[in-house]
């Protein structure tokens, strides 16, 4: 990620007017203040706060796993576990119809 130093400094957080910290490793930049994360696409800091994530409390350094715990906007949302397309019985299927002379 390559950023440039002087539009860095002109950034702030939109939601409190905060400096920003460059997380190379994951091409975010990082709240100083309220600590939301705010993603880097194509290196332009997308410095909106409905793009951004909040960091989860007591987050060890860097760990992007569960980043969609509450945050709708994440893009790699899974299915809700209520989907199982296993637990359908057995004998029910189209082949059995066929096989009845
Ligand atoms: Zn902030």
């Amino acid at each position: 990620m390559k950023l440039d130093p002087v539009l860095l400094e002109i950034l702030v957080c939109p939601a409190c007017k905060s400096s920003l910290d460059v997380d190379n490793d994951n091409d975010e930049l990082i709240c100083t203040g309220c600590g939301l994360i705010y993603p880097v696409r194509d290196d332009i800091p997308v410095m909106l706060v409905d793009e951004a994530r909040r960091a989860s409390a007591g987050e060890p350094s860097g760990a992007p796993e569960d980043a969609a715990a509450d945050g709708p906007s994440g893009g790699v949302d899974a299915p809700p576990d209520g989907v199982d397309r296993d637990g359908s019985p057995e004998g029910t299927g189209d082949v059995d119809s066929e096989r009845t002379s």
